[in-house]
């Protein structure tokens, strides 16, 4: 089980690294089934790998919700502010962000390794240059402002969106999994879609049969990180070393990932 996730969206020096880590998991798969099983007054935790991947089959598909917001989990998110404007709008999930006015670190601003562009001669890498040398301004202006004593509530007006923050997020399961659906699609922004790709690897490895259904039904690549349309096909894998078993999965054509969930319903 993973317990920090670490994502580096940029960069090779400290200052540029924004981060998803996971902090706390609150429920399992188990208990999502538990509480779906209430409707028959069946809400045991002594369920069967069976009968819980038969529910979460027919929560995911049906579209039956509600018993995936029992469970959550608690991020903490290292992000530029234009990734986090993004984030904080789903607004199905608490949130505490660090306050510009209330700490004394230095800013810290996102620098892309290169340029997305619509121009052939664009000139990415004088460009990129001046992009550095403004914010090298920008760091001194601010420091500058704070030494001559301005207060910081005012300091940071100059500050621009790669200026990273931190913050804390919990969302429940149902709430990520429309995060994720969004984010991590191909519509989305290129940096909001790692930090999304990074929560789709959280929730893939804490909660998998949930993940292959929402892979099953949204018709997207099973890994994690992959954004893209995926086919169903059936593929062939050594179980446990073992024995050779037939699996369903739903796999883009360049991802060559194997399922960490092997289902044994046909979906
Ligand atoms: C590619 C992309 C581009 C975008 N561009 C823009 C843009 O240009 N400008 C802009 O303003 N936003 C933009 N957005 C933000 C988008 O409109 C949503 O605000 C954001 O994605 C949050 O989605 P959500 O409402 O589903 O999430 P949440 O706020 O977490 O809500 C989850 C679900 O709860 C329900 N819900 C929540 N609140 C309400 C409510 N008040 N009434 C009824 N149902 C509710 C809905 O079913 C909703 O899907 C963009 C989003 C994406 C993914």
């Amino acid at each position: 089980m993973i317990k920090e996730h670490e994502i580096i969206i940029l960069g090779d020096s400290v200052s540029t690294k924004g981060y998803v880590k996971l902090i706390d998991i609150m429920g399992d798969e188990e208990k999502i089934v538990r509480n779906a099983r209430v409707c028959t007054a069946t809400d045991t935790l002594d369920i069967s790998e069976i009968e819980k991947e038969r529910l979460i089959r027919l929560l995911v598909i049906q579209d039956h919700g509600t018993p995936l917001e029992h469970v959550s989990i608690t991020l903490k998110v290292k992000s530029p502010i234009f990734v986090t404007r993004q984030w904080f709008r789903h607004r199905i999930a608490s949130y505490n962000e660090k306050s510009q006015r209330y700490t004394s670190n230095e800013p810290e601003f996102f620098i892309p390794s290169s340029l997305r562009v619509k121009k052939k001669d664009c000139e990415v890498e004088v460009l990129l240059e001046e992009y550095a040398s403004l914010l090298d301004q920008i760091k001194t202006l601010y420091n500058k402002m704070l030494d001559q004593g301005v207060v910081k509530e005012q300091a940071r007006l100059i500050l621009p969106l790669s200026t990273y923050t931190e913050f804390y997020v919990t969302s429940n399961l149902r709430s990520l999994l429309n995060f994720i659906n969004l984010r991590a699609d191909k519509h989305s922004q290129t940096e909001m879609r790692k930090y999304a790709n990074a929560v789709a690897e959280i929730i893939s490895e804490i909660f998998p049969a949930v993940w292959h259904y929402f892979c099953y039904v949204n018709r997207r690549c099973i890994n994690p990180h992959c954004f893209l349309e995926g086919e169903q096909e059936t593929i062939s894998i050594d179980k446990d070393n073992q024995e050779k078993i037939n699996v369903e999965v739903v796999r883009c054509n360049k991802c060559d990932v194997h399922p960490k969930y092997y289902e044994r319903l046909k979906a």
